[in-house]
């Protein structure tokens, strides 16, 4: 029973990757169920009603799993999907917006590049009566965001900072440790609650001398990687290790706040000379489960990484598009976190689920999000 309902799990995800379509960065899909008859699950609601999804960029794994999940089940629910990447580009994402809402889309689904970039385009939504979910990334500056659906951000750097704490033994009085510490895209707002939760568990330890920090760079303005680029993570990984470890100081823990930092540290780490039992990988956090990373994991260049499955954030917010075109309220469990500058935007937050070596195969094989050689073949 177990082996069927994986199979054809994983049958659903290899639709949806092939769902994902266009490799252009910038790319249009604008889909319909059209010809191909909806799924037994349509709603008489959907009709033919044009749903945006302007998503980030396909550079990065996880985004194309967002988007192919989206498209997927507000399609199988019969709406007709705008499914729009923006090469990590706000201008362009700006103009995709505003195609969307020339084009009549009902509700937009946004994962903002810059949280604070879309003030003037919402205005031009609501104007038109369009709804607005923030997908992932908060919508900042502005009243028209409807809903907020995401993961518990605070809640993933706190995994990851309790990773950190529990393999080092810093609870048991062990240290003092050296440890890096690298921040997210200043310009998105996770990036600051992933820091915050990494921080809660960390700075106490910090404090008291037990994890020291040569570089002392513990700010996050001076920690943090615009655009999470693997590129600008490696370089800032290079100068950590020329100014503080070229006498063979020894480096235990680097905190990276996701996998395509991660990344970019394990090339620096490479390159200068790490993975020998002599100078051994540091403790190297992560998040996203994007498939190198999860290589990474299997050959011990990263030690642990974060799961947040896509397929439940879609059905969150697939969710809530129907609520809001039905003028119901959608679920939500979060009222007071999540505020953007000019309001408390309600939030569901999903469980982020900590991953690694032990365990990756359940998490992202066995529930088919991932095939074992898409693994292997990284
Ligand atoms: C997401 C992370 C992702 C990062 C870079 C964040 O907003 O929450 O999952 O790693 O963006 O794309």
């Amino acid at each position: 029973m177990k082996k069927v309902l994986a199979i054809l799990l994983v049958g659903v995800m290899v639709f949806a990757l092939a769902a994902c379509g266009s490799n252009n960065a910038a790319s249009t899909s604008t889909a319909s169920s059209g010809s191909t008859a909806p799924a037994a699950s349509a709603t008489s609601s959907s009709g033919d009603k044009l749903i945006g999804v302007a998503m980030p960029t396909q550079s990065l794994q996880r985004w194309n799993q967002d988007g192919a999940n989206m498209k997927k089940q507000l399609e199988d629910k019969g709406y007709k999907v705008d499914l729009q990447y923006a090469n990590d580009d706000v201008n362009t994402q700006v103009q995709q917006l505003e195609n969307m809402v020339t084009k009549g889309c009902k509700v937009l689904v946004i994962a903002a590049i810059d949280g604070s970039a879309l003030t003037n385009v919402l205005n031009d939504a609501h104007n038109a009566g369009i709804k607005v979910i923030a997908y992932d990334r908060l919508i900042m500056n502005s009243e028209y965001v409807d809903y907020y659906a995401t993961f518990d951000n605070f809640k993933v750097g706190v995994i990851q900072g309790q990773y950190i704490e529990d393999k080092l033994g810093l609870k048991d009085g062990k240290g003092p440790f050296n440890i890096e510490l690298f921040g997210g895209s200043p310009d998105d707002n996770n990036a600051t609650f992933f820091n915050k939760g990494a921080m809660s568990i960390l700075q106490p330890y910090i404090d008291s001398g037990k994890l020291v920090v040569p570089s002392k760079q513990t700010e996050f303005t001076k920690i943090a990687i615009q655009s999470w680029n693997s590129a600008k993570a490696q370089a800032r990984m290079d100068n950590l290790i020329t100014a503080n470890y070229a006498g063979g100081k020894k480096l235990d823990a680097i905190l990276s706040p996701n996998d395509s930092i991660a990344i970019g540290i394990i090339a620096s780490l490479k390159n200068t000379g790490y993975g020998t039992s002599a100078k051994p990988y540091p403790i190297l956090t992560g998040q996203d489960c994007d498939k190198p990373n999860v290589a990474a994991l299997i050959n011990g260049q990263q030690s642990m990484s974060i799961f947040k499955d896509t397929r439940t954030l879609a059905s969150k917010v697939v969710e809530m598009v129907d609520a809001l075109l039905q003028g119901k309220d959608a679920p939500v469990n979060n009222t007071e976190t999540y505020n953007n500058g000019k309001k408390v935007v309600p939030s569901f937050l999903c469980d982020p689920v900590f991953a690694d070596k032990s365990n990756y195969k359940k998490l992202l094989i066995d529930s088919g999000y991932y095939k074992e050689s898409d693994i292997a073949a990284k």
